[in-house]
């Protein structure tokens, strides 16, 4: 019946599970300024209301769901607590999602040779212009 698909191994329950909820995290424009920010380098509840421009309630409470979900992780030192993103797979997840609004947004077609002019985030993703060609 499935003869087209022979060596199809499908992900087992709960990885289909865990990424679904992944999506369901990621699926909200504050949190995906968040971790934006957040691939620029650690930082603060204080900096990132800054950045995202919202309320530092906001952030916070947006900071404690994507920690449970594992897509953030908090350093303490003193009182200060600084958020970075999880790691390279939430790098490439916000990276891939991006690059594809901006494929879709300026209909760009795969197969050509194209930059993507999103901001460098240190450590990964592009530390030199924008990234040709992904
Ligand atoms: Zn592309």
């Amino acid at each position: 019946m499935h003869d087209g698909l022979p060596d199809l191994s499908m992900p087992n329950e709960e990885q289909v599970h865990l990424a679904a909820e992944s999506f369901r995290m990621l699926a909200d424009p504050t949190r995906i300024r968040i971790l934006w920010a957040l691939l620029q380098g650690e930082s603060s509840v204080t900096c990132l209301a800054e950045f995202v421009g919202a309320s530092a309630t906001t952030v916070s409470q947006h900071l404690a769901k994507l920690r449970l979900a594992g897509l953030v992780r908090g350093r303490r030192e003193g009182t200060f607590i600084y958020y970075a993103a999880a790691d390279t797979h939430v790098r490439a997840l916000l990276a891939e999602a991006l690059f594809h609004a901006d494929h879709t947004d300026r209909d760009l077609a795969d197969d050509r040779d194209h930059e993507h002019a999103l901001p460098a985030a240190r450590g990964g993703l592009s530390s030199s212009g924008p990234i040709r060609n992904s």
